[in-house]
Order: C-alpha cells, then structure tokens, then sequence
C-alpha cells in the first residue's frame, strides 16, 4: 500500500517531497539536486514533463511526502484519483526499469 506520485507534479517538480522522505525512496530520471536552485518557472521552462516517483518497495507509507507537495500530487495507492490510476503502474516501471540498468 505504498504511496504513488502521480502527473500532477510535472511542472512544478520542486523535490520538497524528496527532501522529507525518510527512507530516501523518491528519485527521478535526473540528479534532483539539479533542481531547487532553479526558479519554478525556470523548472516548468526546463523540464515540463519531468516528475518524480516513489519506490513502491521501500516507501513506507509515512505520509511525510504529502503534506509538503504544493500540488497535492501524491496519495497513498488506494486513493489515487480514477483518471490517474495509470501513475500507480508508472512509479513501479520507473524503478524496474533504472534497476535494470
Ligand atoms: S509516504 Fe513516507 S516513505 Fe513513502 S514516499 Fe512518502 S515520505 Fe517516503
Ligand atoms: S513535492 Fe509534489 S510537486 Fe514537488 S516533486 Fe514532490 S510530488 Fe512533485
């Protein structure tokens, strides 16, 4: 019953949530440092489609990541939103596929 990021982050994708997770399981598909220090407008300029996911395997289930997310992006599994249910699939392939490599 992990919690899931979903598309909603794309565009804002601050890392806030990253920064408070405990067990540091929210990553994306380039070096988060890489994106405080930019504006948010530079961040939805740079990286519009650019979101974070969580590790379904090793998040666990805090709710630390929710409350500080600006965009109310992230839900525990059983409470994603009908039109974004797809994302629950999305968080796992992004770590299936990085562990693969
Ligand atoms: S619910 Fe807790 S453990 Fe899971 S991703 Fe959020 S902050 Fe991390
Ligand atoms: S706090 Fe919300 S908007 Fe920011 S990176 Fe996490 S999910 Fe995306």
């Amino acid at each position: 019953m992990p919690h899931v990021i979903t598309r909603t982050c794309q565009g804002t994708c601050n890392t806030a949530c990253a920064t408070v997770c405990p067990v540091d399981c929210i990553h994306g598909p380039i070096p988060l440092a890489q994106l405080p220090a930019a504006t948010p407008r530079e961040r939805a300029r740079d990286h519009p489609t650019l979101q974070l996911f969580i590790d379904p395997e090793e998040c666990i289930d805090c709710g630390g990541c929710v409350e500080v997310c600006p965009v109310d992006a992230i839900y525990p599994d059983y409470a994603v939103p009908e039109p974004l249910r797809e994302d629950i699939a999305r968080n796992a392939e992004f770590f299936a596929e990085r562990d693969a490599t």
